[in-house]
């Protein structure tokens, strides 16, 4: 008689350890982004952590109220960066200047 609140409280401690939480963080500094597993008790410890990109300790923790959010925040920020990097890499190998003109003044 009064012990069914215990039960349930196992429970779902059993059902968190097992599904480790995901979090999502940022650098305020280099503005990378990166996910750890830990559990709730520990969900801030990489805020005071530095950042495994720049070293610097600015994390933040990123809340998302849905995953899909998350993933389309993360590739909007990262596919122009990437993609702009790219072309400009293409325009550079494209363009070196010196071996086209020196291919044209030998034909
Ligand atoms: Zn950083």
């Amino acid at each position: 008689m009064g012990t069914g609140h215990n039960a349930t409280c196992c429970r779902k401690l059993r059902k968190i350890n097992k599904n480790m939480p995901t979090y999502e963080y940022q650098c305020e500094a280099c503005e990378e982004y990166f996910t750890k597993f830990l559990s709730i008790p520990n969900m801030n410890q990489p805020t005071e952590e530095a950042c495994p990109n720049c070293g610097e300790i600015r994390v933040q923790k990123v809340m998302f109220t849905a995953p899909t959010i998350g993933d389309a925040v993360r590739l909007r920020i990262r596919r122009p960066d990437n993609g702009f990097k790219e072309v400009l890499q293409k325009i550079h190998e494209r363009t070196p200047g010196s071996t086209l003109k020196n291919n044209s003044s030998y034909i």
